[in-house]
């Protein structure tokens, strides 16, 4: 598919925010940021703002996956029933993936209806699935209660079953070489519409949507639409669903959930101090902040020094190697001195801490931006490794149906 003029996009019935003022107040997740954020230098008037507060929309349904298990048992109890009957409600939901109570024989009839009803809303409902990679790669465009879109995309491995969520509708970083970052944010997914991405995949890779068979979902990272730090409860509430096992959640590994960031470092720092050892993954995209501001415009709040310094606060807090995203933009941000630069700037903060993950450019509707040639790419991974950092070159999955990073745009054609 290729998004053109004649697209709609689907980022909901609001007008995008990408034409509202840079907003001055940040999510209550960044406890120390007391000042409105800079907006990025006299930008062009078509191209969005950094927005960091999501824009007040009604708020979807509450569903199990937003509840703690005692406060679902609380729930049960309003209907009349015994706490138990919700740990067997989270049970079907957490580990058979269902949300449909004719299959809900242990729970007693009457009142069944009610309880799932009242707890397991319908939150996302598929538009539609596109296919790439001979079917391993599967984008899924979701509306949402208010008829908001997101995207995730499921990609099957030889030896891993990955899914890539969205946790906002739109994005407000507006990050110039990114679809996503086009729209403006229309608003934050809760958590549940996060789990219920997670949920149906996980149902769909047991129910054999892939080539191969039935498998597991074992990983989810949070590269989808949306800055997940920008959504800070929701996205932490997400995650402890996803790790917890069941029948409190899907028992999913910390160290197979990826946080993606643009670099916000409060943030970044309260993750730190969860106790939840998922991986960071920090979009860098480039090692001077001359270049990182116009690439990732909240680098005029948070630079590249203290961007890297939180991901190694982080490191030493959680033992987790933190990943550095760097998409290889030809001419832009791909020069062997860059590359340099980097390894030294991660070097100077310690080894074995750090690897780096470049990405070959995605192309994106109206961007003058392209992948960086071959032959650019090879040395700026050799100057890398050279130096002593791990540096694996990200696969491209997807690209064709415009599910790959940074093209999603919950567009419909
Ligand atoms: N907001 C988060 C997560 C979403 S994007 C973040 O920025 O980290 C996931 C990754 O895809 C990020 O590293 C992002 O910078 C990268 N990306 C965005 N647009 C891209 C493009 N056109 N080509 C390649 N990578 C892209």
């Amino acid at each position: 598919m290729t998004p053109g003029a004649g697209c709609r996009t689907g980022a909901g019935d609001a007008a995008p925010s990408a034409m509202s003022p840079a907003r001055a107040t940040i999510d209550a997740a960044m406890p120390h940021a007391d000042t409105p954020p800079a907006a990025p230098t006299t930008p062009p008037a078509t191209r969005p703002l950094l927005t960091l507060a999501a824009p007040r929309r009604g708020k979807p349904p509450v569903h199990l996956a937003d509840l703690a298990p005692a406060d679902r048992a609380a729930v049960a109890r309003e209907h009349g029933l015994p706490g138990f009957r919700a740990d067997q409600l989270s049970r079907h939901y957490f580990a058979h993936f269902t949300r449909d109570a004719a299959r809900m024989t242990d729970l007693p009839a009457a009142g069944r209806a009610e309880l799932v009803g009242a707890l397991l809303p319908e939150l996302v409902t598929e538009v539609r699935t596109l296919e790439a990679d001979r079917g391993t790669t599967r984008k899924t465009l979701w509306a949402l209660h208010d008829g908001a879109r997101v995207e995730s995309v499921l990609m099957r491995y030889a030896e891993r079953t990955t899914l890539c969520v969205s946790s906002q509708a739109g994005c407000g970083m507006a990050c110039p070489f990114c679809a996503t970052g086009q729209l403006g944010l229309t608003r934050n997914l809760s958590t549940a519409e996060i789990v219920e991405q997670v949920r149906l995949a996980a149902a769909a890779s047991r129910d054999g949507a892939l080539p191969g068979g039935s498998t597991r979902l074992t990983n989810v990272v949070f590269m989808g639409m949306g800055e997940p730090l920008a959504n800070y409860g929701a996205v932490l509430a997400a995650v402890r669903r996803m790790v917890e096992p069941p029948p409190a959640g899907l028992g999913l590994s910390a160290r197979n959930v990826t946080v993606s960031t643009v670099g916000l470092v409060p943030a970044i720092d309260r993750l730190a101090g969860e106790g939840i050892p998922v991986t960071l993954a920090l979009s860098l995209h480039a090692p001077d902040d001359e270049l990182r501001s116009e690439l990732v415009p909240i680098n005029t709040r948070y630079g590249v020094d203290e961007a890297l310094d939180a991901a190694h606060r982080y490191f030493r807090a959680t033992g987790r190697r933190v990943s550095i995203e760097y998409a290889l933009i030809r001419d832009v941000n791909d020069h062997a001195w860059r590359a340099g630069l980097l390894a030294e700037k991660l070097l100077a903060r310690g080894r074995g801490w750090v690897h780096v993950n470049p990405i070959p450019l995605n192309p994106t509707p109206g961007s003058k931006w392209t992948a960086s040639e071959p032959g650019v790419e090879e040395e700026f991974v050799a100057r890398l490794r050279q130096a002593g950092i791990p540096t694996t070159i990200r696969d491209t999955r997807g690209r064709d149906i415009d599910g790959a990073c940074g093209q999603l745009a919950a567009e419909e054609c």
